[in-house]
């Protein structure tokens, strides 16, 4: 890393504070003997790429990235691509909110950058069908309007959320084929077939005046996907050789999980087994209600088993719905039947493959492990399989249904137990996998929390990306890249932009005090003061939730009384007049007695009335 100091100032300072190769010490195996060559000629491995220098020379317009949302955090993935001011928007979604955001429904990217923009804004991109990828779109549709690309499946399950906000007629929805080119704004863009846990995924090639950029989406490298449809690492291989790759974007989720992440395939041949060795009862499965290719599997062992399927919660229905009428779901008519018939049918004869996977209070499987559910009761006898693993933060409420679960006499199946899941996103095995093959000139780790993204920059580094050019972004963040490479070019607004019913409505302030009142309470005082005579009219009243309940706790709720007004008889013995110092001098008092009696510190609310 001697070479670092040749580098200019800033960019040796932004090396140390947040160019994860700084600590990527593999790096040095590969990496350190090219990092003094011209750019052009330190790529490892081929040495012989001159061609390369010739199209430098050629390039045009710099390429500014601006990263919105999904760098250090699972979700609301959105990101704008920009090429001579015109702006092109990659993915939009949505993250579900984290257990110390109470009351929050769902958590958008910060769109005042793109309603700024708005004029700008050519299209928008879809690497796949996720909520934390599409979700987005219906509140970002009602400031800007611009058409969506992706995959027909991929806008046909974005429609649904925009239908509901009642945007879809004013929304132009482009579907796209895979290895489509097609000049959208300022670029081409290739939409090349990935692997997933939703089908028709694509990563992107973004054609630019700076030659090729390349976001993986997020991917995975199965190589037996039950549809057939395999990550195009052959395409992504030629664009690396010609016209060479400059920037690579790549899906962190797992950088910290060794080897592969197995096939899609294999999760298929446990249900079947497991089918099997339950001969006679009643399975249900709960699943994504997007992972099309699980819900076929679940269909197939069902059906190899002797059972009939039937689909309950309202997404897994429309899902299945769409994705049969685009013929990605392969189900026999006989095979399926409703419901609310299956108390007809002998239960060994019945799969119902169900929403609620993450233990979503609503979601059909919650609602029958607490015997809310109107079509489905659990019996005694039932197997329940939970086909998915808890995304971070819901490893509770899963934990709660399947405890539920066992209650009502259960046998419960879940990941920890059997191999009825396997993840969708690549492990360290399939990123280097991918950083072999596309040889980029810079590389960004993007869709992770930030261990992932430090992870995965320490394994571009081993793999050979000059350290330099290995740049560690997070939400807000703004690259550029011109002919001397990758470089930081300053950040955008990019906080949390709260939905709780309607948007933004909800910001920092307001979820402190909802955080103090879940962990302290409340207390209000109501006083009447006589400013003329400087006497305190009454008593005061104390009311509180969540700190003391009011009827075991007269005595210290006529306590806190007298000292308010004690409290508010001096102060005005001592000059106040004005009711907002008065105030402050309730709050003091009381906040005293409070921590002293009870030691805590709820949230204190004074009201002082003049009469
Ligand atoms: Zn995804
Ligand atoms: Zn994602």
């Amino acid at each position: 890393m001697a070479d670092k100091a040749k580098k200019p100032a800033q960019q040796k300072r932004q090396g140390q504070e947040r160019t994860a190769g700084r600590d990527a010490k593999p790096a040095a195996a590969d990496g350190s003997k090219a990092r003094g060559r011209a750019p052009e000629a330190r790529r490892r491995g081929r040495p012989d790429r001159a061609p390369k220098a010739k199209a430098e020379a050629k390039r045009g317009a710099p390429v500014r990235i601006v990263f919105l949302g999904g760098l250090g955090e699972i979700g609301r993935n959105c990101a704008c691509i920009e090429v001579d001011g015109r702006i092109l928007v990659l993915d939009c979604g949505i993250m579900f909110p984290d257990p110390d955001m109470p009351g929050v429904d769902l958590v958008l990217p910060d769109f005042s950058y793109l309603k700024e923009n708005e004029d700008r804004v050519d299209g928008i991109v879809l690497t796949h069908g996720h909520e934390d990828h599409t979700g987005g779109l219906a509140f970002l549709l009602r400031d800007l309007s611009a058409p969506i690309y992706g995959s027909e499946l991929t806008v046909g399950l974005a429609s649904n959320r925009i239908r509901e906000a009642g945007l879809l007629e004013k929304t132009t929805l482009v579907a796209v084929r895979d290895g489509e080119r097609r000049r959208i704004g300022p670029c081409d863009v290739e939409f090349i077939p990935v692997t997933h846990s939703v089908p028709h995924a694509f990563a992107l090639a973004f054609h630019t005046p700076q030659g090729v950029v390349l976001h993986s989406g997020d991917f995975k490298l199965d190589l037996q996907p039950v549809d057939g449809r395999r990550t195009d690492l052959a395409r992504m291989g030629a664009l690396a050789e010609n016209p060479g790759i400059r920037l690579l974007l790549a899906d962190s989720t797992n950088a910290e999980e060794p080897g592969f992440t197995p096939s899609e395939s294999t999760v298929g041949e446990t249900l079947r087994q497991l089918f099997a060795a339950r001969a006679g009862r009643r399975v249900i499965v709960a699943c994504f209600a997007s992972h099309i290719h699980r819900v076929q599997q679940i269909v197939d062992a069902a059906a190899a088993n002797g059972r009939q399927v039937a689909f309950l919660g309202r997404s897994m229905l429309n899902n299945v719905e769409l994705s049969r009428s685009l013929g990605l779901l392969s189900i026999d008519d006989g095979v399926v039947v409703d419901v609310d018939d299956i108390g007809k049918l002998d239960g060994g004869k019945i799969c119902v493959i169900s929403t609620g996977s993450q233990g979503e209070p609503m979601s059909a499987l919650s609602l029958m492990a607490v015997g809310e559910n109107k079509r489905v009761q659990i019996e005694p006898d039932d197997v329940v399989m939970i086909s998915a693993h808890p995304i971070p933060g819901n490893e509770w409420s899963v934990g709660r249904v399947i405890d539920q679960l066992h209650r009502r006499g259960a046998e419960v199946i879940h990941s920890g137990k059997a191999p009825v899941h396997v993840s969708g996103h690549a492990r360290q095995g399939e990123l280097r996998t991918l950083l072999a093959v596309t040889r980029p000139d810079a590389f960004v780790p993007v869709h992770g929390e930030y261990r992932h993204m430090v992870h995965h920059a320490q394994l571009a580094v081993s793999m050979g990306v000059p350290s330099d050019q290995v740049v560690l972004c997070e939400d807000g963040d703004v690259v550029s890249l011109d002919e001397s490479g990758l470089r930081r070019d300053g950040s955008v607004p990019a906080g949390y932009l709260y939905v709780d019913g309607t948007v933004g409505d909800v910001g920092h302030g307001v979820l402190r005090d909802r955080r103090m009142l879940a962990d302290e309470g409340v207390v209000m005082v109501v006083a009447n003061v006589d400013l003329h005579s400087t006497q305190v009219v009454g008593t005061p009243r104390v009311i509180t939730r969540g700190w003391v309940h009011e009827t075991e706790a007269e005595d210290l709720l006529e306590e806190a009384a007298m000292v308010v007004s004690e409290a508010l008889a001096k102060a005005m013995a001592d000059g106040a007049r004005d009711t907002e110092i008065l105030s402050r001098a309730v709050r003091r008092s009381l906040g005293a007695l409070v921590s002293e009696r009870t030691r805590r510190r709820p949230l204190i609310i004074p009201v002082v009335l003049a009469v």
